[in-house]
């Protein structure tokens, strides 16, 4: 029993603060009773932590997706304990997603050896003078990844010197060292760079996981840094733009999760399902008539496709969140979209894969 005074006051049994009611003001102890001791508290309180915690973590989530920039803007108005907190969700929709996508396969988050390819940001009319910078990095990459398979090739020739018979020849053991195949003199050396290709494949897919998943946090503090530049009045203080940036990224994983687990269901169309959702779009803004137009505004089909569901997204949550004008908001949640697209595409994914190739041995 909780020291009970005259009048209903309680003596914290935390921090010896005195109030009145269930709940300590000043440090949130709740008031004790020996019934909390029983084994039937105890699994209503288990119980009571899994429900509560699923339920506003998959509450919040859900009304990030739908009402873009709503829980955003409870949380800066100081609404706070009905939602979870942007760390928790962050944490548990990041879990899922990395789930789904090791499930579904590889998406832009985890790349594979060659992705680094697929976007230069010297293909902007307004960025043609970056063209020799970026072609350098994209080498950079090649011939970094090209000398880990030297590297691998030679450590493989290496030990087939060493196991060479009179006639030069190889005997490759299978993994009891039972029989053994014999690897020909004038094809070892095919043979060893055939098999450097695929161990350095190997290892780049068994790394690349762990970079995607640490780097991808560095895109928050980028992209609320572009929020703050766009509504550094209305947002006054960068940890706000923090939590919006986070709410995003929330929103954006949701959709790539969702996105993957589509694409794997109707197998039989022969086709995913995502490009399949996305051909009216191309017909209207990528056929003979429209597609200068949109590539100019857009670019790539690719990239239209992630400005689709960024935009409006982006484009509710700014006129929820700080009531300027349609124009205002459109502007910003199109060039926000760009810029975002940028990162993932032109720094993140490329850095991703620097650091993987660098990281082999
Ligand atoms: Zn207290």
């Amino acid at each position: 029993m909780s020291i009970k005074q005259k009048g209903g006051t309680h003596t914290c049994k935390n921090c010896g603060h005195q109030f009145e009611g269930k709940v300590c003001n000043q440090c949130g102890e709740k008031v004790f009773h020996e019934h909390h001791l029983s084994a039937g508290h105890f699994f209503h309180e288990v119980i009571d932590f899994f429900y509560h915690f699923e339920n506003k973590v998959l509450k919040t989530i859900w009304l990030n997706f739908i009402k873009p920039g709503f829980v955003t803007k409870e949380n800066l108005r100081g609404v706070r304990i009905p939602y979870a907190n942007a760390v928790q969700l962050y944490l548990v929709v990041n879990l899922i997603f990395y789930l789904v996508v090791s499930k579904v396969g590889v998406t832009d988050y985890i790349p594979n050896p060659g992705d680094h390819h697929y976007y230069y940001l010297s293909d902007y009319p307004a960025f043609r003078w970056t063209e020799k910078a970026d072609t350098k990095m994209v080498s950079a990459i090649d011939s970094a990844y090209t000398h880990k398979q030297r590297d691998a090739y030679t450590a493989l020739m290496e030990n087939y010197n060493q196991r060479k018979d009179s006639n030069g020849n190889v005997a490759v053991y299978g993994p009891w060292r039972k029989d053994s195949i014999l690897l020909p003199a004038n094809q070892i050396s095919m043979i060893a760079l055939e098999e450097a290709r695929k161990l350095t494949r190997a290892s780049f897919t068994a790394n690349v996981k762990t970079f995607g998943k640490t780097l991808i946090f560095l895109l928050l503090p980028l992209i609320a840094l572009v929020f703050y530049l766009f509504f550094r009045r209305k947002l006054k203080y960068y940890g706000a733009a923090l939590t919006l940036a986070t709410h995003f990224m929330v929103y954006n994983l949701c959709f790539y999760s969702l996105h993957a687990l589509i694409n794997v269901g109707p197998i039989y169309i022969n086709e995913n399902f995502g490009g399949w959702m996305m051909k009216p779009f191309y017909f209207i803004f990528y056929n003979d008539y429209t597609s200068p137009v949109s590539s100019f505004i857009f670019g790539s089909e690719f990239e239209f496709m992630h400005l689709l569901f960024w935009i409006p997204w982006l484009y509710i949550a700014f006129r929820r969140l700080f009531n300027t004008s349609w124009w205002k908001n459109l502007l910003a949640s199109y060039f926000c979209s760009k810029i975002f697209f940028f990162l993932v595409f032109g720094v993140l994914k490329k850095m991703v894969i620097a650091i993987t190739i660098w990281s082999l041995h």
